[in-house]
């Protein structure tokens, strides 16, 4: 293993170990469940967004640690951000786990799961906290 593929394997592994923003959300204005059956990966995932941005976000669920350490990296980056920004980084992370492109420097952290690009069977997992917020965002699109 590269010294490289260590870190990000240890960046991996401490997120899915201590996930920070761990925990439902009370008063959360949108809260989405999200299901990999073929890992068994589960979580849920809550929002608090005022005028258009997200000013907090957590989760909860369980999981392995491809899926757990995505939603714990993904809760961190999407904090302060805007519902467009947000849909921009998932766009972004989605490029580099799904069509196996370099990490975009805005993704931060999430780049040590670049790897997973060449696992296909693992793209669900790191793929389901980030669909959990794609469908979150459309619901409060739609709410009046
Ligand atoms: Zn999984």
């Amino acid at each position: 293993m590269s010294l490289l593929e260590e870190l990000y394997r240890e960046t991996i592994m401490q997120h899915a170990q201590r996930p920070h923003n761990f925990g439902s959300l009370e008063g959360a204005t949108v809260k989405v469940g999200g299901h990999n059956p073929s890992c068994g990966d589960q979580i849920e995932l809550y929002l608090k967004v005022e005028d258009g941005r997200i000013v907090e976000a957590r989760f909860t669920g369980h999981g392995c640690a491809i899926s757990q350490s995505s939603a714990s990296m993904m809760t961190d980056l999407i904090r302060g951000r805007t519902l467009t920004e947000a849909l921009e980084l998932k766009k972004k992370f989605k490029a580099m786990v799904v069509e196996g492109r370099p990490p975009a420097p805005e993704l931060g952290d999430l780049g040590a799961l670049q790897g997973v690009a060449k696992l296909p069977a693992r793209v669900k997992c790191a793929t389901l906290a980030w669909n959990a917020l794609e469908q979150a965002i459309g619901q409060i699109g739609e709410a009046p």
